[in-house]
Formats: C-alpha cells, sequence, structure tokens
C-alpha cells in the first residue's frame, strides 16, 4: 500500500505506539459535544467495571464497563484504540479523483443509509459487506475512510496480513475485540485491506491459526449482518479478488470495482498535487503529462509528481543546499515531468488488469 500522498494519514498496525507505551486519548474527552460525549453516553457504566480485573486507572477503563466488551481483554481493547481505531483527518469525496460512478454507488448503498437508518429499513436496508477490488493504489483505502468520514462513523483500519503474520497467535482476539470495539462505536466502518489473505480459499497447507481467524471473522461478519439494529459496516479491499473464497463472495455482498483513474482523474490528480507547490505548467502542459500516463494509478501518480518535484531541487548546488532560501528554488517545471516519466512507471500490468476486467464481469455490481 502506498503512502497517502494526501489526507490518508492511515496508521500502520503495531508499528508507531504499543500498549505501553504514553497514552494519547483517542478522543477530546474535554468536550462533551465532540464524538467523545456521545461514545461516553453510549457506552457508560450500566454495571461496574471493578471485579473483572479491570485497572481502573486504565483510560479506556469507563468502556469496559459495557456488557459488549464482557470476556474481552483491557490490552487488547488499547490495543485497538490505538493502533487500529484511526483518527487522522477526515475524506471527502472531492479529495478522490474520478470514480463518479463508485462514488455515486457509495453513497446511495451505504453512506446514505448509514446517515439515516430509519429511512433504509427492510428492502431498502444497507448491505453490511461491501468489497472494493482493482489494481493497487487506485484509492481503495480513500474510499473506506471517506464512508467512515461521510457517515459520521468511526473507522477502523487493519490489513489481514497483519492479524495472520504480526499478531499470530492473538489473530482470532484481534478479530474478536475489534468487532466489540466496533460495536460500543456505531455506526462504525471496519475496513479490512488486503483481505484475500484473510478469506481465501481454503487449502491443506493452510496454518490452523489462520483457519481459527478465518473462522471467527465469518462469525463476526454474520453477526454484524443478522443483527439489523447494528450500524456496522465491513468493507474489505483486495488487489486479488480471484483468490476470494465462495464464503467470502457471499458475506461481501455489494463487489465494486475500482479501476485505473481516466485522463481526467490522472489530471486531477495532478493538479491538486502542484495547487500547493511552485509550477511553471499551463493547463495544456499538465494535459500532455497527463496524456502520457496512460495505465498508471493514482498511487502511481502520485509518485510522478514527488519525482517531478524533486526536480528543483537536484538542480541546486549540493554546497547551496544550507543557504539557499525558499523562494530561490525554481519552480517544477514540465521538463521535470517529463524526466520523471522516464523513471515512474506504470505498477500495473495489461494482464492483471484483464482479471480485473473478468472479475468484475463475472461478480461485480455495475458501477
Ligand atoms: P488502494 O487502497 O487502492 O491501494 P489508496 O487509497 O491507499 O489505494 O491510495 C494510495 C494513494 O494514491 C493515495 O493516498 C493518493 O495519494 C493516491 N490515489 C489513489 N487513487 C486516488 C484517487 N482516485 N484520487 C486521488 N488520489 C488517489
Amino acid at each position: 500500500m502506498t503512502e497517502a500522498a494526501y489526507g490518508s494519514g492511515k496508521r500502520s498496525l503495531g508499528v508507531r505506539r504499543t500498549v505501553n507505551t504514553k497514552f494519547v486519548p483517542p478522543v477530546r474527552r474535554d468536550d462533551e459535544d465532540e464524538y467523545g460525549g456521545e461514545l461516553m453516553r453510549r457506552c457508560m457504566p450500566q454495571a461496574s467495571g471493578k471485579g473483572r480485573g479491570v485497572d481502573e486507572e486504565s483510560p479506556y477503563a469507563y468502556l469496559m464497563t459495557d456488557d459488549r466488551l464482557k470476556n474481552i481483554d483491557i490490552k487488547m481493547v488499547e490495543l485497538i484504540m490505538n493502533e487500529i481505531m484511526d483518527n487522522g483527518p477526515t475524506v471527502t469525496w472531492d479529495d478522490i479523483a474520478g470514480l463518479d460512478l463508485a462514488k455515486t454507488t457509495i453513497q446511495e448503498i451505504v453512506v446514505w443509509p448509514m446517515l439515516r437508518p430509519d429511512i433504509f429499513t427492510g428492502l431498502r436496508g444497507p448491505p453490511k459487506g461491501l468489497l472494493l477490488f482493482g489494481p493497487p493504489g487506485t484509492g481503495k483505502t480513500m474510499i473506506g475512510k471517506c464512508i467512515a468520514s461521510q457517515s459520521g462513523s468511526t473507522f477502523f483500519s487493519i490489513s489481514a496480513s497483519s492479524l495472520t503474520s504480526k499478531w499470530v497467535g492473538e489473530g482470532e482476539k484481534m478479530v474478536r475485540a475489534m468487532f466489540a470495539v466496533a460495536r460500543c462505536h456505531q455506526p462504525a466502518v471496519i475496513f479490512i485491506d488486503e483481505i484475500d489473505s484473510l478469506l481465501t480459499q481454503r487449502s491443506d497447507t493452510e496454518h490452523e491459526s489462520s483457519r481459527r481467524i478465518k473462522t471467527e471473522f465469518l462469525v463476526q461478519l454474520d453477526g454484524a449482518t443478522t443483527e439489523s439494529e447494528e450500524r456496522l459496516l465491513v468493507v474489505g479491499a483486495t488487489n486479488r479478488p480471484q483468490e476470494l473464497d465462495e464464503a467470502a463472495r457471499r458475506r461481501l455482498v455489494k463487489k465494486l470495482y475500482i479501476p485505473l483513474p481516466e485522463e481526467k482523474a490522472r489530471q486531477q490528480i495532478i493538479e491538486k498535487l502542484l495547487s500547493n507547490q511552485s509550477h511553471s505548467l499551463g493547463e495544456s502542459e499538465v494535459q500532455q503529462v497527463c496524456q502520457q500516463t496512460n495505465g498508471y494509478s493514482g498511487a502511481d501518480m502520485a509518485n510522478l509528481c514527488r519525482e517531478a518535484a524533486l526536480g528543483p531541487i537536484r538542480s541546486i548546488n549540493f554546497a547551496d543546499i544550507h543557504h539557499i532560501s525558499i523562494d530561490q528554488v525554481r519552480p517544477i517545471t514540465v521538463e521535470d515531468f517529463i524526466k520523471a516519466l522516464s523513471i515512474i512507471k506504470p505498477s500495473v500490468s495489461d494482464r492483471d488488469l484483464q482479471l480485473y476486467e473478468d472479475w468484475n464481469a463475472k461478480y461485480g455490481i455495475s458501477a
């Protein structure tokens, strides 16, 4: 996964902070009107946390009095709140270039129902599972975040491969704890990146712990689906949809293809990234660059811009770097982009694209 060029603020599970490091409140607890106040009201004690081995000093002790977290280890809750609950900057639909049909479909089928559950009942009831599939770096994570931001939901984001690799032996508990904490923070969006590594077709060589994580995940997903009162949406993202098994395809009811950006979308990406930089590209030059980026993903475009932005820096004399003032750095030019085009190449092959198209024709919803 490529790091966000703008706006993702995504955390990488387990990298930045552990349960043992200093606590940073995930919500503003001094402001009752903020989301924190709402959370406190929803999860305030009906019963005391005493007697459950809950450390009263824990910043999350108040959460542990919620029955939905019964039998969940507070250390796990802390881990989820610190590492998986995402409080990064919000993402708007305008931050995501192109993908107009996908965006409209998502608004209709998931965002509005999350905003107005009273209207979207019965036949209009929202799906509880959504699959975003397509090449890497096309905005699937951005969309997951945007759904959460735009529906006023709490965003939980985890990479499925970390459940099987990083949290060996704990993955199953993590899954259970994550759903339990998400239930306390409804409406919530649980975004699972690389979901194929979790819900892959079974093989004889499958590890016992992976099998248990998968079973737990399916149980939780089914729970979220049958409890119509619950406002939980599971969004899975994958670059390898063909590896998902039948059980996964059935549960992630809506499958939405997130394709490579078209020329106009690529132009939007460049313009947005250049908007806060000093550059000399006119509209026709931006178009000229875009015409040469057929097959580039959104992430490739961001990399291209980063590479071009280094052009002016490379033209500075190394000895001058210490004292040069910022306005002596020359603007980014179209020549910088032309050079960058020879370095940054499209990351998705034609063969892979064909696989996505085929899978979309078979399982995707038309969007
Ligand atoms: P994915 O989850 O599909 O692998 P991401 O959502 O993580 O891709 O996108 C990676 C980065 O690529 C983003 O942070 C952004 O800089 C850029 N990007 C990808 N798609 C788009 C898009 N449609 N609009 C704007 N930026 C995009």
